[in-house]
This record gives C-alpha cells, sequence and structure tokens, in this order.
C-alpha cells in the first residue's frame, strides 16, 4: 500500500536504518554531537535566531508556542481544524481567543487581519497555519506578519509550519514562531516537533510560562546542545539523517522545487479529467480535491490500487480527498497515484479510461511537449 496521507508520512529506509541503533543515553558527548550537528541542519532550514526541539506531536509545539508567547489575547484563524485547535489552546490556557473564521477552502485575507488588530488593542499575538492542512490551503503568512508588525511590532505572529516547513520556501523576517513537526515534511515518525524563534519572540518568553512546555528552559539548555527533560534520542537521530539526506539530493532549495513541480503536475493532471481543486489558494503540501464521490474514490483507490490517501474531517468527510505532496516522492510513486484516480472514475462510470491524468503528469514533470 502507498502511504499517500498529508502527515504520517513514509519514512525513507536509510532514516529508519539510522533509527535502529541501540539505544544511546541522552546526557553523553556522543549524542550531544548529534544534537549540535542536528540544531545546524535545522538553522539552514527554519532561517530563525534561535531552534528547539521538544519530543511532543505538533500540537505540543502549538501550545508551547501560544503558553510563551500570548499574555492577553490571541488572534486565531480558523480556516480549519488546525486553526480552530490555536483558539481552543488559548481558553484552556485562560487567555482570550479572538477568532476570524472562514470556509475551509478560504484563506484569511490580510485586511481582515488588520481590521482586528487595530479593533483590539489586546491583541499580543497572532497565531495562523500557513498550511492549513483541514482544506490543504495556504494562508497569506508572510504579508500578514508584514503588515501586523508595520501597526504593532510587539504583536507575537506564531506560524504553524506543520505542513509547511521542509515544503516551500518560507520568509521569516516577520514571524516569531515557526512551527514544524517530525511526520509530515520531515518524513519521520511522530514525536518531535520543533520551533524556530526570533529574537524578539525570545525576549517576550523571558523566563518562560509552563512546566514542560516552558521554552525559557529549552532554549537554555539547547543552546548547549542538551534538552532540559529526556531528549527523543531516536526521533532526533532521525531528524539528522533526514536533513542530510535531503542536502546529499541537491539541498532544501531543490526539494522546495521538485515539490511546487509535483503539486503543479498532479493538479494539471487531476483537473485535465474533470477534478475540482477545492482550496482557492492551494498550499504545496497537498493535493485537495472536492468531489460527490470523494469517499468512494478514497476506498477505490485503497482497496483496487493500493492507495492511501486522507478524507476529509468534520463537515468535509466523505467530501473531499488529499493526496500527500510532502517528502521525498518518487515521481512513478505519484505517476501511479494519477492514474489510480482516474481508473477510479473509470469504475464509477464518469469517465471512459484513457491516460489522461498520467499522460499530463509526465508531460509537465520531464518537460515532455504535447
Ligand atoms: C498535523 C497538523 C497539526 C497537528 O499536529 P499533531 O502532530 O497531530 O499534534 C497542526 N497543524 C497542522 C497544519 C497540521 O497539519
Amino acid at each position: 500500500m502507498l502511504l499517500f496521507t498529508p502527515g504520517p508520512t513514509p519514512v525513507p529506509q536509510n532514516v529508519r536504518n539510522a533509527m535502529s541503533d541501540e539505544t544511546m543515553h541522552h546526557r553523553t558527548p556522543e549524542f550531544e554531537a548529534i544534537f549540535e550537528n542536528t540544531r545546524k541542519h535545522l538553522f539552514k532550514l527554519f532561517k530563525t535566531d534561535e531552534v528547539v526541539m521538544i519530543a511532543s506531536s505538533g500540537t505540543g509545539a502549538m501550545e508551547a508556542a501560544v503558553i510563551n508567547l500570548c499574555k492577553n489575547t490571541l488572534l486565531s484563524v480558523n480556516s480549519g481544524k488546525f486553526g480552530e485547535r490555536f483558539g481552543k489552546i488559548a481558553t484552556a490556557h485562560g487567555l482570550k481567543n479572538i477568532e476570524i473564521k472562514n470556509e475551509w477552502n478560504t484563506p484569511v485575507s490580510v485586511e481582515a487581519v488588520v481590521n482586528a488588530v487595530k479593533a483590539n488593542a489586546d491583541i499580543d499575538a497572532i497565531a495562523v497555519q500557513i498550511s492549513e492542512s483541514a482544506g490543504g490551503l495556504r494562508h497569506p503568512v508572510e504579508e500578514i506578519a508584514k503588515a501586523v508588525k508595520a501597526i504593532n511590532p510587539k504583536i507575537m505572529i506564531i506560524a504553524d509550519g506543520i505542513t509547511a516547513v521542509g515544503v516551500e520556501p518560507i520568509a521569516v523576517n516577520h514571524i516569531d514562531c515557526l512551527i514544524a513537526g517530525s511526520q509530515k515534511a520531515l518524513m519521520l515518525p511522530p514525536g518531535l516537533a520543533i520551533l524556530g524563534l526570533s529574537n524578539a519572540a525570545i525576549e517576550t518568553i523571558g523566563s518562560g510560562v509552563g512546566y514542560y512546555l516552558n521554552l525559557a528552559s529549552e532554549i537554555k539548555k539547547q543552546k548547549q546542545n542538551t534538552t532540559a527533560y529526556t531528549a527523543a534520542t531516536t526521533l532526533i537521530i532521525g531528524l539528522l539523517e533526514v536533513l542530510e539526506t535531503v542536502e546529499a539530493d541537491g539541498g532544501i532549495e531543490n526539494l522546495y522545487a521538485q515539490t511546487a513541480k509535483r503539486a503543479d503536475a498532479v493538479s494539471s493532471a487531476l483537473e485535465a479529467i474533470g477534478l475540482h481543486i477545492y482550496p482557492s489558494t492551494p498550499a504545496k503540501s497537498m493535493s485537495t480535491i472536492d468531489d460527490e464521490n470523494a469517499a468512494e474514490i478514497r476506498n477505490l483507490l485503497k482497496t483496487d490500487f493500493e492507495v492511501n490517501v486522507a478524507g476529509g474531517q468534520d463537515h468535509l468527510k466523505g467530501k473531499i480527498f488529499r493526496i500527500n505532496q510532502m517528502g521525498l516522492i518518487s515521481n512513478y510513486e505519484m505517476a501511479w497515484v494519477v492514474n489510480a484516480v482516474e481508473l477510479c472514475l473509470a469504475k464509477l462510470g464518469r469517465r471512459a479510461y484513457d491516460g489522461t491524468a498520467n499522460k499530463i503528469f509526465n508531460e509537465i514533470t520531464f518537460g515532455i511537449g504535447k
């Protein structure tokens, strides 16, 4: 079965091998050297002033960001389940939450954020997904960050990049906290989250909030190449292998270019067979199709063609399907996925099979003219 869900994503064989050695103690020079090397790679990936790894799923990093960077009122952007989660975290900690809500195919506008910030002087942090995985859309986070900083540079910008870091270049000059998670674009098993932080964020954090998720404790320790509590050693060893693999494969810019091209080839192929892209501003992390037969297509992909794609959640259950674009993906696998979708449409009697999806995918991917 091909795993094509936008998280978890497949873990490359060499990364699984790297994680299969004997358990290493985390308070040793050997592990500290690995930690230091991993940090060096992370600085290149995040381009932020500081990076911190914590043993948790992505949500743990979202919570760490909110409690350490917001003291009063959070402005959260809800165009899907993950945006909604930021607001839930804020209220769970007794913080005020102001939400801008849109349908899951609709990104927030810079104007709406600017208006909310101007109308509420208590807002001291904004939380938004770069790629909102619920509907596969891209929010204009860099533009939002720039506009908000022009109004009040003290407002902290928290950007959830769990399906964006490692997928596409992100301009972090106005972002204070950039979050990544291991099981999405970083091609690892779940359990490790990473936060990139600006110097302004470090200043706001001060002595930190919370205990396990207190970012001040982690920053202090991680500057010394260790962690406040037991490090997720196996996942960090795996992360170093992933980042070295990406570097050896032409570097992160090459991965960004490959991902963008593949996402374009897939959407073109699927549109050519009459399917519709759900979000108005698609993220590069996944291809999301809304379709009356979404549930049947997803099921047939599994039972007849050995392809596992994700469905939708909540009100989009059975209405969309999402194909992963994150990580190192072989063209031959992706060619099979779009071909399998076309075969599903034939099985459903929607369209005679003629290989169009595969043809378009290959033409774009391999630059072969029509
Ligand atoms: C998966 C995901 C999360 C949540 O991460 P968990 O690892 O499931 O806690 C948050 N934000 C986005 C955009 C995601 O895709």
